[in-house]
């Protein structure tokens, strides 16, 4: 194969191509398409009968089933919506245990006789998709003699209909049961988790004070990293299609070190692609925000405005989607892969999480009275002993194959898990804990008294970019999520250690009271004892340095390396026992998520492992050979002998991956992972390396695939 080489990239064929550019009106505020594909609540109400939207919005409020005649109205105002919008079919969209979505499709039309079709859908078909779906992995929590599980529309994520050159897709958020009830999918438990954290944070508010909060809502806000190759080169590459990440590659000349890619201007192509997805998501109703470059070349981010946890997490997986899409247009592909390039900064996506009150208050955000700050110790404090106590679990909701070659390598953020407060909210905590303050800080007055409490910092200000959870002002940056992952589970285990914090300080605070305390003195006891406790996860310094992960371990943090490793903690005693209290995941249900998630790991594990294997041996070694027969025709004996070492590693190297890949059948489960990991994948580590050493040595056109260079930086 002769690669084609910085092709594919003007302007003209670009806009030709998807005919992208030009044909869309981007940015004209009268043209804001914002929304403009959602069954939003402005929508239901235009279209819905009065006593149906009421109805609906009613029973939403409450958390209660809908009527079937109800459904069957909204069902109606539903369809002929989506119909007017272009859809021919509809589906129910859910995220099964594998993190990705899932759909199929079924028409609206159904045979009206006389070789005529028409439009039909029910209230019944709306609420429960088709019973199907068998072939997901359940995790052994549906035998397959049960064979099905039920869909259920989640009325809480708008339905909203997908746009295609050929016809549109009605899209209706769904959840995935078993007959039995057993969560099947990521949105059941997140939705039960936000149930509990709100039931324990307005438990807490009354005690408090607050009488007027009824609920508590968490919010999420992602910014998602990505790269954009040249779909050529996507192509070209097998390890990239098959795997999402380049399993090859030598280090190119020029690769991140000068910084110039960062925040700097974007190319008119990845602008334009920019802005035609950010179009595509704004009609979904995704309230993207920011965009901009990152560090790495070929690198960018995309941020929307948080939302409520279950909607902001169907519209990063909508965001994936759209990224993915939107790129073909431009003859691009979107990598969201964790790390597609080994020495370049892998791709993550910084969860932004708080909580709010439905009376419009941020339970983290640092107020001006002292009433207000003791609800804002109260809750940090919360979040502290939560992370602290459930760092493991934490560590595993952020593990995945491809996070391997970045948490727990030399890369941002580490395996391990703190927290980063601030040095200005540390030092309250310090002074509350110590009962003295350093006269020049805010903190310095509250060994006066918790009535006294002083406006607290806002926006503490400091960065510290390489800590895995930040207090960042009003909110927590989770900063360990992979950039392919779905927010679902970290947020869900995020809201249920929270809500048992929260729980075990509010106990802690009506004992204290009812024992005569004064309420805002029992406040910053029940802090100052939960930061004693809890304040070894507290860290400020470089987590990447040696020496913290020398302290850690003193302090006894957990180090979980890879995903094997973290995925263990699924399983802890206290994990279970604080999903089961919560009724987030029952043990059962936490059982059949390590089962599918261990496979997954091995599965794609050894994906990896036989992509290595048939890349170096028909593309690899084949060119090796051939520049040998090249230097020995020249005649050049040394540069021959040279070349025929690192044949020989090579052809070693494969024999090894070869055997390894001869996968014993006899392990299953945590086993098989691990067999992976230690066998398949550290094979195929030293095929590489041989391999990218014969890359620097090869003639260039006779290498076989398309080098760092041509990917990262061809735009
Ligand atoms: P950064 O400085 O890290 O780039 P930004 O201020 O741009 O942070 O915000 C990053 C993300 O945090 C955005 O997606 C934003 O919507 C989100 N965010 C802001 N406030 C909250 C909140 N209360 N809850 C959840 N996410 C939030
Ligand atoms: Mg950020």
């Amino acid at each position: 194969m002769t690669r084609i080489r910085q092709q594919n990239v003007t302007a003209a064929q670009w806009s030709a191509n998807g005919e992208a550019l030009g044909a869309i009106d981007l940015t004209l505020p009268e043209n804001d398409a914002f929304g403009a594909n959602v069954f939003s609540v402005a929508v239901q109400r235009e279209r819905l009968p009065g006593d149906v939207f009421e109805k609906l919005q009613g029973a939403l409020e409450k958390g209660e089933a809908i009527d079937p005649a109800t459904a069957d109205a909204v069902a109606t105002a539903m369809k002929d919506w989506a119909l007017e919008k272009g859809a021919t079919h509809f589906t129910h969209v859910f995220q099964p245990l594998t993190g990705s979505t899932a759909e199929k499709h079924d028409s609206f039309f159904e045979p009206a006789g006389e070789g005529r079709a028409m439009a039909g859908f029910s209230g019944k078909e709306l609420i429960q998709g088709e019973p199907d779906a068998s072939s997901f992995p359940t995790g052994g929590v549906r035998a397959t003699f049960e064979a099905r599980g039920y869909t259920a529309w989640d009325p809480t994520s708008p339905a909203f209909v997908l746009e295609n050159p050929n016809g549109s897709l009605l899209c209706i958020p769904t959840a995935f049961a078993s007959w039995t009830g057993e969560a099947l999918d990521a949105k059941i438990p997140l939705l039960r988790s936000m149930d509990a954290l709100s039931g324990a944070a307005i438990k807490a508010l009354k005690l408090l004070g607050d009488s007027e909060s009824t609920r508590v809502f968490t919010t999420v806000g992602p910014e998602q990293e990505y790269f954009l190759i040249d779909e050529q080169y996507f192509f070209e590459r097998p390890d990239l299609i098959s795997t999402g990440r380049t399993l090859f590659g030598a280090k190119p000349p020029k690769g991140q070190e000068l910084d110039d890619h960062y925040f700097g201007t974007i190319p008119e192509r990845v602008l334009a692609f920019m802005m035609e997805s950010e179009l595509e998501m704004r009609k979904l109703g995704i309230p993207v925000k920011t965009r901009h470059n990152e560090v790495a070349p070929a690198q960018y981010e995309i941020a929307p405005v948080f939302e409520n946890s279950n909607v902001g997490s169907d519209h990063q997986q909508l965001t994936m989607r759209v990224l993915e899409n939107v790129a073909r247009r431009y003859g691009l592909v979107c990598l969201l892969h964790e790390k597609p390039f080994a020495g370049i900064n892998g791709s993550g996506k910084h969860n932004n999480w708080s909580m709010g009150t439905d009376t419009g208050s941020n339970l983290l955000e640092p107020g001006d009275t002292p009433a207000d700050n003791a609800h804002f110790l109260f809750f940090c404090a919360a979040v502290i002993q939560a992370v602290n106590k459930h760092q493991g679990l934490l560590r595993a909701s952020a593990a995945d194959i491809g996070q391997d070659h970045r948490l727990g390598a030399n890369e941002a953020p580490p395996a391990i898990i703190s927290i980063f407060l601030g040095s200005e909210l540390e030092k309250v905590f310090d002074a509350i804990e110590s009962g003295s303050g350093d006269p020049h800080t805010p903190a310095s007055f509250l060994n006066l008294g918790a009535t006294v409490l002083p406006p607290l910092p806002k926006h503490g200000g400091d960065r510290n970019r390489t800590s895995p959870f930040a207090f960042t002002g009003n909110k927590f940056e989770f900063r360990a999520l992979g950039s392919s992952m779905s927010l679902a589970f970290p947020n869900t285990v995020l809201n249920t250690i929270v809500a048992e914090a929260i729980d075990e300080l509010a106990d802690k605070l009506e004992e204290k009271t009812s024992g005569g305390m004064d309420a805002a003195e029992a406040v910053i006891e029940v802090v100052k004892e939960s930061y004693t406790a809890n304040k070894q996860i507290v860290f400020d310094g470089d987590n990447y340095s040696e020496e913290w992960h020398a302290e850690a371990e003193q302090r006894g943090l957990k180090n979980l390396r890879t995903t094997p490793d973290a995925l263990q903690e699924v399983l802890a005693d206290e994990t279970i026992a604080a999903f089961e209290n919560y009724k987030v995941l029952s043990k059962r249900e936490l059982e059949s998520r390590y089962e599918v998630w261990i496979e997954q790991y091995a599965l794609r594990a050894n994906i990896e492992a036989e992509t290595t294997f048939s890349i170096a041996k028909t593309m690899i070694l084949p060119a090796a050979l051939r520049h040998l027969a090249l230097i020995g025709e020249a005649g050049f004996s040394a540069l021959e002998n040279d070349l025929r070492g690192l044949i020989d590693e090579l052809v070693t190297a494969l024999d090894a991956l070869e055997k390894a890949n001869a996968e014993p059948t006899d392990l299953e489960g945590l086993d098989l992972a691990l067999f992976a990991r230690d066998e398949q994948l550290a094979k195929s580590a030293a095929v590489r390396e041989v391999a990218d050493k014969l890359e620097k040595v090869v003639a260039d056109d006779l290498w076989p695939l398309p080098k760092y260079e041509e990917m990262l930086f061809i735009k």
